[in-house]
Parts: C-alpha cells; structure tokens; sequence
C-alpha cells in the first residue's frame, strides 16, 4: 500500500458545499488542503439540487408568465414545456457553474483527489488504498433522499434525483411530503400543467415556518389548483403501466403517473468508519459542539451530516467556520436561528429567525410584538400582481428577532431580513433608513416603520 508522504493541515472528505468551503477558506488562509470527492465537487447543491432545481423553478416562472400575458396587456400564450431544451438550460446554468468551481480549487492549490474515502484513524482517510493524513479532518459527506420503511425507490416511484431528470412533464404527481423540496417541485409541475397532489403527515404544509406562513402558503397552493392533504400519513403504494397508486392511513387513495418521496434527507455517514473511530452519532448524524467539534482528534463536520438545517449557505457557513477556527482565528459560533431559509415555490416563503410560537416560547407572551404587512399595500407587489405580506417578530421593546414573508420574489428579501435578525437591530432603526420605491423591499421596510409606531401604506 502506498502512502501519501506529504501531512496536510486539513484532510476534507467531501466535496460539497460543506467540504469545498472549508478547503477554499483554509488555503485563503495559506493552510494546506486535501479534498476527497467521490462524484463531483460541488455536491448535492450544484448538481443535484438546489441549482438544477432553481432552474425548473424559474422556468416554471416563465411558463406562469406566459401562461398569464393577458393579464399584463402582453399577447403570447404557453404551448407547453420542451423537456430537451429545458434540460439543456438547467444543465447549462450547473455546467458553467462547476467549471468555474473547478477552476477555483485549481487556482487554490487544493489538492483534489477522486475517489471514495474512509475515516480510517482520527488523523487519516483511505482512498483506495492511498492514505491522506491530516493535522486535521473535515467529514462533510452530505446526504442522499431519504425514504420511508418498505417504501423502495424504483421505477415510477421517485425523488428529487429522479423528478430533475424526468424526460417529460408528467400527467400527475403525487408528492409525498410538504416540506421545501416536496412544495418546490410541486409548484415547478404545477406550472408545467401537471395535476399534483401533496401528501403531508403533519399538520400543515411547510411546518417548519411560522403558522401564518404556512396557512397562507396552504391557500395559494389551493388556488393553483394543487391538491393536498395534511395529517395524513402514507400506507403503501403499486404501480402498473398506468402510473402509481398510493393509498393512505385514512382509507383513501391518491393515483398518478410518478409518486415523488421527499420525506427529507438522511446522512450520509454509513460504513465511512465514524463511528470505528468513536465519533458519536444520533440516527447516522455526526454531533458536534458549537464549534463544530467532533470531540475525537481533531476531527470537525460540517454541513448536512450534522444536525440542524439541511441548506447549502449553512454548509458554506460551517465550512468558512472551521476553516478559520483551525487557522487560529477564532470565529464566532454559527447561530442556527440566523440562518435564512427561503422554499423558491409560487409563491415564495422565506424567513429568519424566530416564528411567533418559538419567540413567545423563549420571551413570554408579554414579551412578544408582531406585526403583519400587507403586499396589497406594496406597489411592486401589484405590479407584478402577487399577494402575500411580511410579518416581524419582535421583542417588546427590543430588536426584531423573525421576519417571515410569502408572495412572488420574496426569496431576493430576505437578505435585509437576515441583517437585520441578526444584527439585532431595532424597527426604529431600521425605521429610518430609506427603501427606493417601488420595489417589494420596500414592504419590509414599511413593516418596520408601522412596529416602530409611524405606519405610512398602512391599513391595519
Ligand atoms: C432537490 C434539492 C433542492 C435543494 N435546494 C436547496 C436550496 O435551494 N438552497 C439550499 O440552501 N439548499 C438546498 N438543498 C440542500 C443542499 O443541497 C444541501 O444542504 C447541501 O448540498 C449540503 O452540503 P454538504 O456539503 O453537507 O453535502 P453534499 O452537498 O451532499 O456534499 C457531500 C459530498 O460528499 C461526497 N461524498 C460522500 N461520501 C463520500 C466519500 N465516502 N468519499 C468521498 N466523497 C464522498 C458526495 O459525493 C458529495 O459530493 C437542496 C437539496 C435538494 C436535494
């Protein structure tokens, strides 16, 4: 067996959003690299999901523009989806991305090595037969789609690597699970003119928001004609030549041409030799400290594999994270309220921070204001002919601590959302500081002038 003479101050195994994060920032900070990947850098985010993904969804937005012409005085019509040429675009958009990826780890001297890696002591990772040893190690292997017990993936029942690549729009779709990825491509079939049905075992769709977002977000879905159930769990499933026919706990039976699974994402830590080398785990995740310690070696997770929100800008953040705190630099903790969270559905929902349930649960139900804000009352919002509205959470008297909002775009918002969270700042602050007009921005910042008591496009 040959080994690698050289010892790295970090040994990344995988290269996600996670891993290569972590190996771009450490050799900004003149640290050495190793980054092992098994398929391709970038990971699940870049060709997988979150860009290919988008990219349905904004072609989805073009399809619902054309499809709604009229109603802007504009003449075009919507004949349908050229699966060829919008596989050509999405693959395009990831293509040119992981080239330009590739040439950033190139031009950072990381040392890139394909191939599958084992954790085989706390200090080194085995890639067919070759070791790589580290000061340092870095697991961030991501995770794959999960499913349910006895609920096997084949044929027409699918996930999201499936739904990315279906070669036509399909007639019907049963989307088992109503959280972001299940109501992502449930928006993006719709669109397409697909029938869809969502199947949601807990009591609202997207129930990781705030209930107000998630109602709203129900009532939309609704009126694009997206069938759903919640509170209801699966039972079992067949397929034929027809499609799929699913039934459920509570007696009924939903068919379609394809049942999507999107009942979340699983870690992707078996047989990689963690636990061999006394990392602990809880249900195949990696636990970690708030400086994302593993408590072995110096050995580090960051990204899905550890638990928390599954989304590529935590991993990107965790990576940035480690990097530095190995370097010496002593970054402060990542705080996962802080961390925005956008679902790029029609409409779109996105929010940091506390929901009203959990401020109240931390504040007490004195210590809580809210406020929503309507997009009636947004003049872009009306250009554009969306509806939704922007509810902050606030501590009485102190800084706002959530913003959520629904309606077209919103996912572009929350940047001033995030800012504002977790800068801590106070709507009478932000009160003043001046959104151009008219852009949907300026919802939120007529949010904070009605918390800070000046209301000016105001009803309620
Ligand atoms: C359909 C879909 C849409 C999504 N949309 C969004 C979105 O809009 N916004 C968002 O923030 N997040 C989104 N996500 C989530 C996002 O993709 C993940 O949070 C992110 O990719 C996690 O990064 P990671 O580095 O932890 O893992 P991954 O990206 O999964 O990367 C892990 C890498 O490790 C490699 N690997 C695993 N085991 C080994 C091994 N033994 N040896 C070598 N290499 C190995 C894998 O090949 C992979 O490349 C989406 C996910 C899906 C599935």
């Amino acid at each position: 067996m040959a080994d690698s003479p050289t010892v790295y101050d970090i040994v990344v195994l995988g290269g996600g959003s996670g891993g290569y994060a972590t190996a771009l920032r450490a050799t900004e900070l003149g640290l050495t690299v190793a980054l092992i990947e098994a398929d391709k850098v970038g990971g699940t985010c870049l060709h997988y999901g979150c860009i290919p993904a988008k990219a349905l969804l904004h072609a989805a937005e073009v399809a619902d523009a054309a499809r709604d012409s009229e109603r802007f005085g504009v003449r075009a019509s919507f004949d349908g989806i050229d699966m060829p040429a919008l596989h050509t675009y999405k693959d395009g958009v990831v293509g040119r991305l992981y080239k330009g990826l590739q040439g950033l780890v190139k031009a950072h001297g990381i040392t890139y090595v394909e191939g599958y890696g084992r954790l085989v002591s706390p200090d080194t990772v085995e890639v067919d037969g070759q070791r790589y040893t580290g000061r340092n190690v870095v697991l961030a292997t991501g995770s794959y789609a999960r499913t349910l017990p006895g609920l096997e993936i084949t044929g027409r029942v699918i996930t999201s690597d499936g739904a990315l690549t279906l070669d036509h729009v399909p007639r019907s779709v049963v989307v088992l699970g109503g959280g972001v990825i299940g109501s992502e491509f449930a928006s993006a079939w719709r669109s397409f003119g697909a029938e869809v049905t969502i199947i949601e075992a807990l009591p609202h769709l997207l129930p990781n928001e705030d209930e107000a977002l998630s109602k709203a977000f129900e009532r939309a879905v609704h009126k694009r004609g997206i069938q759903f159930s919640t509170g209801v769990r699966f039972a079992g499933v067949t397929q034929d030549d027809d499609g799929v026919h699913v039934s459920l706990e509570n007696g009924t039976t939903v068919d379609g041409e394809y049942l999507l699974v999107a009942v979340g994402r699983g870690p992707r830590t078996e047989g990689l030799g963690y636990e061999e080398q006394g990392v602990r785990m809880d249900r195949g995740f990696v636990l970690t400290d708030e400086r994302l310690r593993t408590g072995v070696g110096n050995v580090y997770a960051v990204g899905d594999i550890v638990p928390g929100l599954q989304l590529a800008h935590r991993g990107f953040a965790q990576g940035i994270f480690v990097a530095e705190e190995i370097a010496g630099l002593s970054p402060a903790p990542i705080v996962e309220s802080g961390i925005p969270r956008v679902t790029y559905s029609e409409p779109e929902v996105a929010s940091v921070g506390l929901t009203e349930v959990a401020a109240r649960a931390e504040y007490g139900d004195e210590g809580v204001q809210t406020l929503d804000y309507n997009l009636g009352g947004n003049g872009k919002s009306q250009i554009l002919g969306t509806a939704g509205f922007v509810k902050l959470v606030r501590r009485k008297d102190g800084p706002v601590v959530g913003v959520h909002m629904i309606g077209a775009r919103v996912g572009e918002l929350i940047a001033e959302g995030q800012l504002v969270v977790n800068w801590e700042a106070h709507p009478e602050d932000v009160a003043a500081l001046v959104h151009a007009h008219p852009t949907q921005n300026e919802a939120l910042g007529e949010a904070f002038l009605a918390l800070a008591g000046k209301p000016l496009h105001a009803h309620n």
